[in-house]
């Protein structure tokens, strides 16, 4: 008996209701059909699954070039090391992310700057980024520089689509090129979004998508590079391979040859054709994914945006929001957040929490000095919110599940 059928029939038994978990991946008949072919073709690794996958996923979003590797954070990294950003350099973005967004700063060895989020859209405020450039930062030859501290040069700027909700890109664009700071997109909850017409993606200098399980889309592991600059992705995929000038497929398939040069000294973060197997049936379902979790997104604001207690996530006519989670901001004077999470697991329900902002953990406070209440609207908002449930494998029952529990606890 198939685990799901087991959970069924104790269901049955027991009037219990199963777990809902906070999410869930959706894999089916045809994943495991390209799985298994892929595994059966005699080649594994990095080869014409990713080639197809990288080409189908460019296709979708609509850039010149797409490099497939073996995470966002990956990807991430990639881009800002293929900028030659590193020491000296500084690289603006929000707190309000999950850890790696910043750790791959870090790990160039440039200073991470936080600016503060909008409380009306979660994002990095624009204007907020606009007031650190003119306060904190003195125009040199080699562009702005932070006057404090070792006077880092500000080269960058990543900006991440909150939620499935698109970063102000025009405005953190113009500020771009006023400052001479390149924009980069962590688009991890974002496959599928676009901003006034324009797909998440091809909005900055790169975009950076995931493919982890509770993503949009999902290979297990993997990620997206995505740019129309064909320089960028070519050092971007040179460095997911070793830095070397031929790939794996280029030295062992039939046309290829066994010399290389080693060019630079790069990373191991290419993805591979079992993962590609995956993206090539996921990519074709994305559509379909986003819109069953705009419906469900739609539901739950239906449901609780005329409660006093409750506040929905944001969301904008500009942008076609692909709702990877929905934070429902809970201000009781009689349930506190935490309270709230412990009694929807009382019923069963899993959540979760995005994110604790990196300025109050403890690696990024001893190192940048970051107190409470430097950043007080990403506080603010994380104090209050909680993700739901929300994933295309949900049925309808699931959906009013959550929304009987969330009204029935706040009384
Ligand atoms: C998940 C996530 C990442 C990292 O994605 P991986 O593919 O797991 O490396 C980066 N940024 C944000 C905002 C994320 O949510």
């Amino acid at each position: 008996m198939k685990a799901t059928s087991i959970a069924k029939a104790r269901e049955r038994a027991t009037g219990e209701q199963p777990f809902l978990p906070f999410s869930a991946p959706w894999v089916g008949e045809q994943e495991l059909a390209e799985l298994a072919d892929a595994a059966g073709s005699g080649w594994l690794t990095a080869g014409p699954r990713t080639r197809r996958f990288e080409e189908a996923f460019a296709a979708y979003v609509g850039v010149q070039e797409a490099v497939a590797t073996s995470s966002c954070t990956a990807a991430l990294e990639l881009a800002l090391k293929a900028m030659d950003i590193g020491p000296g350099d500084a690289v603006i973005t929000t707190p309000f992310t999950f850890a790696a967004t910043a750790n791959v700063i870090v790990h160039t060895g440039a200073e991470v700057v936080f600016v503060d989020i909008s409380p009306r859209s979660y994002n990095l405020d624009p204007a907020a980024v606009a007031r650190f450039l003119a306060e904190n930062c003195a125009p040199s030859p080699a562009g702005h520089r932070v006057t404090r501290g070792r006077g880092r040069r500000v080269r960058a700027l990543i900006a991440v689509h909150y939620a499935g909700l698109s970063a102000p890109m025009e405005e953190l664009e113009q500020i771009g090129r006023r400052f001479h700071i390149a924009i980069l997109e962590d688009a991890a909850h974002a496959a599928g979004a676009r901003y006034r017409g324009r797909p998440v993606g091809t909005l900055g200098r790169a975009g950076c998508f995931s493919f982890y399980p509770t993503k949009n889309m999902t290979t297990a592991e993997g990620g997206m590079l995505t740019t129309d600059d064909r320089e960028l992705a070519g050092r971007v995929r040179r460095l997911s391979q070793h830095g070397i000038t031929r790939d794996g497929w280029q030295r062992y398939s039939a046309e290829g040859g066994w010399r290389y040069d080693v060019v630079e000294a790069g990373y191991k973060f290419n993805m591979t054709d079992l993962q590609a197997a995956l993206g090539l049936v996921q990519l074709g379902r994305l559509d379909g994914f986003v819109d069953r979790r705009r419906l469900i997104a739609a539901h739950y604001d239906r449901a609780f945006q005329s409660h006093r207690e409750l506040v929905v996530p944001p969301d904008s006519p500009d942008c076609h929001n692909s709702r990877h989670i929905y934070p429902l901001g809970v201000r009781s004077q009689r349930v506190s957040r935490d309270q709230f999470i412990e009694r929807l697991k009382e019923r069963q329900i899993g959540s979760s929490v995005h994110f604790i902002p990196l300025h109050l953990t403890r690696f990024y406070s001893e190192r940048f000095g970051f107190r409470p209440g430097d950043f007080p609207n990403a506080e603010r908002v994380f104090e209050s919110v909680v993700s739901l449930p929300l994933y295309p494998a949900m049925t309808d029952a699931d959906v009013s599940r959550v929304v009987d529990a969330t009204l029935q606890i706040l009384g």
